[in-house]
């Protein structure tokens, strides 16, 4: 349950990290989006704003009159006009005119609109739309460029604008409108048309992907760990040698049963059991040997319990230890009676351990059943009391524990 919670924590947070990456990489591309946008409507407002310096530099420039480009009514000055011969005359094509011509070149050729406009415009087209008010009035306080993104027509639009900053060579004509040199003198809008999409969609699908990929290696990383713990966990209660559980997992299991017998009042029964004379076993045969045998006599005991809650397990060294759960201290003593035959029978011999000539097995029985009050280890002590009683008498025997009172 608790590998389960966390699991679930990992995942949770894994699908966390994916939302804040694709959040992430939304907000970048649309930022760059906006970067672009704002490059590509800078840059048509820079050349512009060369033609208009190039163009006033030469004080205007003269181009034929034609149905197109008639004389402009709002450049006042003296030789606006220039008669040539009787088939060409030249009119004076100042900033603010050409601008509006490339104006009207732009919009027919990539749909860029441009305005030429100011908070006192000489020509009634120039006058400012409400966002350009709103801009001039920025420049004014001090702010150099502005833009932002628009629909029109249904259409996306990237809105730039810049101030007309009065140079000198703009002076020759607008010195009369009391304009000194570094003053603003209106602006230039760019309306850029901007069809380049954010890919949203595929930005989505790949999140999802990783996603479910990185929530699959979790589950599968994880489900994988928890086999792993299980076998570790199972390993910390096992005796190598004998397979069969260690004093940890006696310790554990007899708790466990002891509360239980305490709580349904039911006698819980304690065998020790100890392998006679085995160092000499040792001494005789050589700790492989002695080795197997520890093994078979583990088996025996194992096969000598039948009710699925016996539990049996190694004590340390040649010990052996069996929990009998519900089961009063007459039927504890015919179990250990058991065990001790069947050993005895497995015939392992043993030619110094007589008088059987076999190995055989001394054992300690000891009960709840009418002692008060009682603990665990008390249990294990009186079991502990009647093997040492087992050895004295002769060992190949089971002794019991009585309270004496
Ligand atoms: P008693 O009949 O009084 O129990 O005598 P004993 O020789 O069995 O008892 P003692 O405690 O003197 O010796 C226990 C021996 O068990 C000591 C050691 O040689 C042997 N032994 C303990 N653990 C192992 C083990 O893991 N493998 C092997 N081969 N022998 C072990
Ligand atoms: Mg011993
Ligand atoms: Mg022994």
């Amino acid at each position: 349950m608790k590998s389960k919670k966390l699991l679930i924590f990992i995942i949770l947070s894994w699908l966390l990290l994916v939302t804040a990456s694709f959040l992430w990489n939304y907000a970048s591309a649309r930022n760059e989006q906006k970067n672009i946008a704002f490059q590509t409507a800078r840059s048509f407002f820079e050349l512009i704003q060369m033609t208009r310096i190039w163009n006033a530099r030469h004080g205007g420039v003269y181009a034929p009159i034609t149905k197109e480009t008639p004389p402009n009514p709002y450049l006042d000055i003296p030789m606006r006009d220039i008669k040539v011969n009787d088939n060409l005359t030249l009119t004076k094509i100042n900033p603010a005119y050409m601008t509006r011509q490339i104006s009207e070149i732009a919009k027919e050729y990539r749909g860029v609109q441009f305005h030429i406009t100011s908070l006192k415009p000489i020509r009634p087209q120039n006058k400012p739309s409400a966002r350009e008010k709103e801009f001039l009035k920025k420049f004014e306080e001090g702010v150099k460029e502005k833009g932002v993104f628009i629909q029109k027509g249904g259409k996306t639009y990237y809105f730039y604008m810049a101030p007309l900053i009065t140079k000198k060579s703009c002076l020759r004509c607008h010195a009369k409108q009391g304009y000194k040199e570094g003053d603003i003198r209106g602006g230039i809008s760019v309306a850029v048309p901007f069809t380049m999409k954010i890919p949203f969609l595929p930005l989505l699908v790949g999140h999802i992907i990783i996603a479910f990929i990185g929530m699959l290696g979790i589950i599968i990383a994880g489900k994988k760990l928890t086999r792993a713990y299980k076998v570790i966990q199972r390993r910390a209660l096992i005796d190598p040698l004998t397979r069969i559980p260690n004093r940890r997992c006696f310790m554990e299991t007899l708790l466990k049963e002891f509360k239980r017998s305490r709580r349904s009042k039911e006698p819980l029964s304690v065998i020790m059991c100890d392998i006679d004379n085995f160092k000499m076993y040792n001494d005789t045969y050589g700790h492989i040997k002695g080795d197997k045998c520890l093994q078979k006599v583990a088996q025996a005991i194992n096969t000598s319990l039948k009710r699925p809650t016996d539990f049996c397990a190694r004590y340390g060294g040649e010990e052996f230890v069996v929990i009998l759960p519900d089961t009063p201290l007459d039927g504890a003593i015919h179990v250990a009676e058991r065990i001790r035959s069947n050993v005895e029978k497995m015939n392992i011999i043993h030619k110094h351990s007589l008088p059987a000539g076999v190995v055989t097995l001394s054992l300690g029985v000891a009960s709840t059943e009418g002692l008060t009050p009682f603990t665990p280890e008390t249990l294990i002590k009186n079991a502990d009391t009647a093997l040492y009683k087992a050895k004295e008498q002769g060992k190949n025997q089971v002794q019991f524990f009585k309270e004496i009172t």
